[in-house]
């Protein structure tokens, strides 16, 4: 160290055994235990020996402070810090309504009171009320689901990924399993359907080409060891141009002809008909797959139906049951969080008149963007009034679905754009994404965007008390300041 006013500094940091003793800290050690908070001081101090080596000059240093009180309030503030969630709420204003890393479907107000109804106490879950005898946690469901998809059973495990793994493990184990070159997809997370395929025991045998498999290239692969028909539903991707697949009608008469099950991975679940809004135009819904006579279909819990982490295996009586007894159910089988916040969410589609208002997902893609602009408007009305650090726009956007959902699909949005006066988008979108509720946004254009398609009025009310949080603490931290 060639400079000796840090020499100078790093003596100013105090010794670790004399912050520890201090009476500051008494009631921390009481609270937190003594381990804790060594762990937190040592923490602290190794942070503010780097803030002294990493200074260039000494002028950086103007702000910091030393003084062993401060040091023991930073502390008390970690030690708090430390123990909040690290699992915690998020503001969305990315645009993406079914975004993985933000969670996917936020669960509808009636879903999460059934949770919240089974989680505090003890619960039927496998017990029949009316015999009094052992019962099967699927039964609260089965009925439901098969009134829901029109189909003849159904079963729910952990997500679509273990449906579709736990199918044709039942089904086509050491057998073949015929699926398009087109559909051979990889979803997000590592779930590709070669190597599911493989990992089930069933051996994939590809047909046609990327572009275009004709019912002739399943008809002529078809062996005494053919298994399934799979087909697997195209949720993240859209081959254009020269293209043509398969009509599920065709392969469905293929199947029956042959007798040889058809299958469908159909991804997002959508279980809303008619939407007057368009916007599904083209998805399948869980029950037009049904009732083409697609032997048995899988699909998720949370993508567009709008429920719980799941994956729902709808299908023929027959072959739900053979499913059901294959051993991975068990490794696969959900809990009665899961159980009771589906059964609410399933219970909503029973009023197609109101099940659009209260499923969070199916509301946010129905909002009209004339209402966002009008709550984005007077935001950014306010936000203009109560600080002066930031440019503030509305600038019409485009909210997707994500998830792996409808790709192509954009919904005309509105956003508020924020450019800060002094320091970069980037530092103001982490400084939000570090506040008391993060929020996440995009960066474009050196500008940050927050979409308000999937805001709440609560949410809205937060964010401005966030933004203002955030500009705070950015301008602390542009002067170097806290850790
Ligand atoms: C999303 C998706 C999956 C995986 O579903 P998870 O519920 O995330 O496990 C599988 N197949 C298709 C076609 C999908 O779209």
């Amino acid at each position: 160290m060639s400079e000796p006013w840090k020499a100078d500094w790093l003596r100013r940091i105090p010794a670790i055994h004399l912050i520890i003793s201090c009476p500051q800290l008494l009631e921390a050690n009481r609270r937190y235990g003594r381990d804790r908070l060594v762990g937190v001081v040592q923490r602290h101090c190794r942070f503010l020996r780097t803030q002294v080596l990493s200074a260039t000059h000494e002028e950086e240093m103007c702000l910091a402070d030393f003084a062993i009180e401060t040091i023991c309030q930073q502390v008390v503030q970690m030690l708090a810090e430390d123990i909040q969630p690290r699992l915690r709420p998020v503001i969305n204003a990315t645009g993406i309504l079914l975004h993985t890393n933000l969670g996917r479907a936020p669960l509808a107000q009636e879903a999460v009171s059934a949770v919240e109804q089974v989680a505090s106490g003890y619960s039927n879950l496998e017990l029949n009320l009316e015999t009094g005898k052992r019962g099967k946690r699927y039964d609260h469901l089965r009925e439901l689901l098969c009134q829901v998809t029109g189909a003849k059973a159904g079963l729910v495990v952990n997500n679509n990924a273990a449906a579709v793994l736990l199918v044709l493990s039942a089904l086509a184990q050491g057998r073949q399993v015929i699926v398009s070159r087109g559909e051979l997809v990889e979803i997000g997370g590592g779930f590709r359907i070669p190597d599911v395929l493989k990992q089930s025991g069933a051996q994939l045998v590809e047909v046609g080409t990327t572009n275009k498999t004709r019912i002739s290239d399943y008809a002529k692969a078809i062996t005494p060891e053919t298994a399934i028909l799979l087909k697997v539903h195209p949720s993240n991707y859209r081959i254009i141009g020269f293209t043509e697949s398969v009509a599920r009608e065709d392969l469905v008469r293929l199947g029956r002809e042959k007798g040889i099950p058809v299958v469908e991975d159909l991804g997002s679940g959508l279980l809303l008909e008619q939407d007057a809004s368009g916007y599904f135009f083209g998805e399948p819904t869980v029950q037009q797959v049904v009732r083409t006579g697609v032997d048995v279909v899988t699909c998720s819990g949370d993508k567009l139906l709008g429920g719980p982490q799941g994956g729902l295996i709808v299908g023929r009586l027959d072959l739900i049951d053979q499913i059901a007894r294959h051993p991975l159910t068990r490794a696969l089988r959900v809990d009665k969080l899961t159980i009771a916040a589906l059964e609410a969410t399933l219970q909503l589609y029973l009023d197609p008149e109101k099940v659009r208002e209260k499923i969070p997902i199916l509301r946010f893609i129905n909002r009209k963007p004339e209402m966002i602009h009008q709550q984005a408007q007077t935001f950014v009305d306010e936000l203009q009034r109560s600080q002066s650090e930031l440019t503030v726009r509305l600038h019409p956007s485009t909210s997707q679905i994500g998830g792996g959902a409808l790709p192509e699909v954009e919904l005309p949005s509105w956003s508020v754009v924020l450019t800060p006066k002094e320091g970069s988008a980037q530092s103001l979108a982490e400084s939000l994404r570090q506040g008391r509720i993060p929020v996440m946004g995009r960066i474009q254009e050196e500008a940050l965007c927050l979409d308000m398609r999937t805001l709440s009025t609560e949410d809205v009310a937060e964010l401005g008390k966030l933004i203002i949080e955030a500009i705070s603490k950015f301008k602390s931290s542009e002067k170097g300041g806290s850790p």
